[in-house]
């Protein structure tokens, strides 16, 4: 199995370590011809703006939304904003997924937290919370479960971090920063699911 990690800007150099950490083949993405022979992609943390003005430079947009189209794609923050159909404002996004977005949802005072949150779908999930890192991090205002997506884990106030539609999965926060790499082996198990069918 092999796993790219767009390598635009952000944070992807912690999720090819985790990736290699847990005997993944990770590879940088840069280059429309890097997505030849992935099973997955990575969409990192970091300034979706920039993320999507350089997508847009390297002609990354039509090839990451034709291999979207097919295969498993997984954007934490800034990734989850650029996966977004709706963010409420204009920039480059893949705009693949039906969930809406507000940037910065928590604020210019609280840049950044960990909170630990219970997310059932991981295994243990019931046992163990998952430490979420969140930085100037976004929210999902809307998963639109008409067109199949679903919420995987909400803050204590019940705002939704955390989504899935079909192979494809969002997060707020930033799992690649922790030391646990339960979030990692989820994507993982969904792009084999994907591989085999
Ligand atoms: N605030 C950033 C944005 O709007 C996302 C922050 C992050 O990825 N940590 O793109």
């Amino acid at each position: 199995m092999r796993i790219g990690v767009l390598a635009l800007q952000g944070a992807f150099r912690e999720h090819i370590t985790i990736l290699r950490s847990i005997g993944i083949e990770a590879i940088e993405v840069r280059l429309p011809e890097d997505l030849d022979d992935l099973d997955g992609l990575i969409i990192p943390g970091g300034e979706s703006t920039a993320i999507g003005k350089l997508a847009v430079e390297y002609g990354l947009m039509d090839p990451m939304r034709e291999f979207a189209a097919h295969s498993p794609v997984w954007g934490t923050c800034a990734g989850m904003i650029f996966m977004a159909k709706d963010i409420g404002s204009d920039q480059p996004l893949l705009g693949i997924m039906d969930i809406a977005v507000e940037r910065n949802a928590f604020g210019r005072q609280i840049d950044s937290f960990e909170v630990d949150l219970h997310v059932p779908v991981l295994s243990n999930g019931d046992q163990a919370p998952f430490p979420a890192v969140f930085i100037r991090a976004p929210i999902l205002l809307t998963v639109n479960e008409g067109a199949g997506a679903v919420t995987l884990a909400r803050l204590e106030d019940g705002t939704a971090v955390a989504a899935r539609q079909a192979n494809w999965l969002v997060t707020s926060f930033h799992p690649e920063l922790t030391g646990d790499n339960r979030f990692h082996q989820y994507f993982v198990n969904i792009v084999e699911t994907a591989n085999e069918s």
